[in-house]
């Protein structure tokens, strides 16, 4: 890999962070305490290119599901130990380095201004190779999360063949427990008393998909030391969970579909201000959050939530699609409250722990994905939950958000002047979501999908109004 420094990059992460800002004195410096990153050996170092396996064939790797985890035999066949390649991925690199610098300026008259970030890949890390047949690494060794990883990454490249069988998908680079820095100044120039920050930290306890310039990652980022005393050795870790590393090949999918809506990604820092000003970058990262929940859900479906995805965090709400509440019970609905506090540039933090966090993109994703999986869905919601899809079901579902994202992509770059505001956006979005979702029946929406926009869509109801007369009398029900 090259090394190459970058003018833009954008992590888009499973979980909002939230760290903790230790009080500092006025005009000192201040640390943001994330965790200390607990990175992995290689269990095999003798292991090179010479003796690398050209197919890993059945392979036993530790994955996890809630509080149990389990040596499973995967069906390998096709992948190289070469660094794990397949048709999926790239290539699968350990000791990888990325520095992300940004510089913060609140001026005389209180405003803050930020330079955009730079990246540069401070080592562009070093091949995994594999010679074990077999497989049978420990558990905590750069091998396993190489190989855990790759099972959702392989499940839903798999998935997407056999939609779009006459399509390839660029390959992935895996980073297996990379160092990612965020290192953040802010400079603070008004009169008013405050704080000049230096924040620096790496990044733990997360999985992440970004671009750099043509090429598309995936890492797996170190567990912290703080969080393995939380956890139970029984407990899967994030690379553990196959339906995590699915969301985040998502992100991967999303972007070779729509890639004007990948390129001016947000994702919001530390201190929870967004990275872009720009409101239509955050509707696009809530939109790509959703996708990547749904692409999860439909290669993992029923055996998504034996995955333990709802284990992940105890600030994590309910991600899973089916699911019509979030976990602190409220229902997952966009309405004012929501998307002012999502488009606000200045979020309040912190959070409470199972409080649901409306400025998250992921929040706001979580509410899309679920309204897209009834419309796209042949069945109503029941008070709770979607009941259960079938297979095909889930494949014809893929690809109708695959067609959505590619219409997306089109609506944005060639009618961006049409683009009222951000909100705008997403009622457009939804719209597109609907057409396709009806294009095979002539007598417009069923009632389910009315249904879904009424109770999921409150903001937009302008859309029932339009789309929805004929149900007019059932919508409540
Ligand atoms: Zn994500």
């Amino acid at each position: 890999m090259r090394l190459i420094a970058l003018l833009f990059l954008c992590l888009i992460s499973l979980l909002a962070s939230c760290g903790e800002i230790e009080a500092p004195d006025r005009k000192e410096l201040a640390r943001i305490h994330y965790g200390t990153p607990l990175v992995y050996v290689r269990a095999d170092p003798a292991c090179n290119a010479k003796g690398a396996l050209s197919d890993l064939g059945s392979t036993k790797v530790w994955v996890g599901a809630k509080g149990k985890m389990s040596l499973v035999t995967v069906d390998f066949s096709g992948v190289s130990g070469h660094g794990l390649q397949s048709e999926a991925i790239a290539d699968t690199l350990w000791d990888f380095q990325l520095a992300y610098d940004r510089l913060c300026v609140v001026s005389v008259e209180n405003t803050s201004i930020c330079k955009s970030p730079k990246i540069q890949v401070r080592d562009p890390g070093k091949r995994l190779y594999f010679c074990k047949k077999g497989g049978d690494y420990p558990r905590e060794s750069l091998e396993n999360v190489a190989l855990a990883s790759l099972i959702g990454i392989q499940k839903t490249h798999k998935l997407h063949t056999s939609v779009f069988p006459h399509e390839k998908l660029q390959r992935v680079s895996l980073l297996v427990h990379p160092r990612i820095v965020d290192h953040k100044v802010i400079e603070n120039r008004s009169a008013r008393e405050g704080l000049n920050l230096d924040i620096h930290y790496v990044r733990t306890d997360n999985a992440y998909w970004f671009p750099i310039a043509d090429a598309s990652f995936i890492a797996a980022v170190p567990e912290s030391a703080e969080k393995k005393k939380e956890l139970a050795h029984a407990e899967p870790r994030l690379w553990e969970m196959p339906a995590i590393m699915s969301h985040e090949y998502g992100h991967h999918v999303f972007w070779q579909n729509a890639p004007s809506l990948t390129k001016a990604l947000s994702f919001r820092s530390a201190d929870g201000s967004a990275v872009s000003e720009d409101a239509l970058d955050l509707a696009n990262s809530a939109i790509n959050e959703g996708f990547a929940d749904l692409v999860a859900y439909y290669t993992y479906l029923i055996e998504y939530h034996a995955l333990g995805w709802f284990q992940l965090d105890g600030n994590l709400f309910d991600r899973e699609v089916s699911k019509t509440r979030f976990s602190d019970g409220s229902y997952k609905k966009l309405d004012d409250w929501f998307l002012n506090h999502f488009f606000a540039q200045t979020p309040k933090l912190p959070i409470r722990q199972h409080e649901l966090n409306p400025t998250d993109d992921h929040a706001v994703g979580a509410v899309l994905a679920h309204g897209i999986f009834r419309i796209f869905g042949p069945q109503r919601a029941t008070q709770f939950r979607v009941p259960e899809i079938s297979e095909s079901d889930a494949r014809t579902a893929y690809g109708l958000i695959i067609q959505w994202s590619r219409r997306l992509e089109e609506h944005f770059v060639k009618d961006r002047s049409e683009i009222a505001s951000a909100s705008d956006y997403l009622k457009k979005a939804l719209g597109h979501s609907l057409s396709l979702g009806t294009e095979n029946t002539e007598a417009g929406p069923l009632l389910h999908q009315c249904q879904t926009l009424f109770q999921v869509f409150p903001i937009f109801n302008q859309l029932v109004e339009d789309h929805c007369q004929m149900h007019w009398e059932h919508l409540g029900s």
